[in-house]
């Protein structure tokens, strides 16, 4: 399986980051190896003294698909959960003023921690979602999807002109604002429409 990422999906985080509101989404890759399941502990990388938390809707890919149309894009998948793309901002920083690939500052490994996934279909308007994450207790990150600038099926026609979607990827929709940094003995909770779908510590 592979995962993919959507980068400035929400007009209020690319702004935060000094990033242009994009007209085309911005596509990235999380390898296998990235992802972190069952609420395992994140192990703080000693590369990076800048790890931010990226919460996001994700969704999981329920059968192939290449030059997927928009009209049929929501046939594609069926479930949702939410992830947290970790991001070594110091690194990507980096890269970015020399115009380099970002992959070391977001594939590494347990940089995408993934809750348990909910058929659709449980959801009234999947364009109504609240979702957020605290840590420690304080609400860092609140997002809804009626904010997304590219919707989910946009999504999954764009990446599917370059990339076949295989069932069982998985898809992180962008993060909205509020990102930052974690350390060493942080405790994350993840809530989606109010039920708690992350709990995990970073280590
Ligand atoms: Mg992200």
């Amino acid at each position: 399986m592979k995962i993919i990422a959507i980068g400035r999906n929400y007009a209020e985080h690319a702004k935060e980051l000094n990033n242009p509101v994009p007209t085309v989404p911005v596509i990235f890759l999380k390898p296998d190896t990235a992802l972190l399941r069952e609420n395992k502990a994140f192990y703080h990388p000693d590369f990076s003294e800048d790890i931010h938390h990226e919460i996001e809707v994700v969704l999981k890919v329920c059968k192939e698909g290449k030059n997927i149309s928009e009209k049929f894009a929501a046939n594609y998948y069926d479930e949702i959960g939410l992830g947290v793309d970790f991001t070594a901002r110091d690194i990507q920083s980096r890269h970015k003023e020399k115009g380099l690939p970002w992959e070391l500052a977001k594939a590494f490994d347990g940089s995408a921690p993934v809750s348990n996934f909910i058929p659709k279909s449980e959801f009234t308007d999947l364009y109504n979602l609240d979702f957020n994450l605290d840590i420690n207790g304080q609400i860092r990150q609140q997002g809804n999807t009626k904010d997304l600038l590219f919707s989910f099926e946009q999504i999954i026609t764009f990446v599917s002109r370059y990339i076949t979607l295989k069932k069982g990827d998985l898809i992180f929709t962008g993060t909205p604002q509020g990102v930052g940094k974690v350390n060493i003995g942080d405790h994350l909770e993840a809530y989606l429409e109010g039920k708690r779908m992350l709990d995990f510590y970073v280590k």
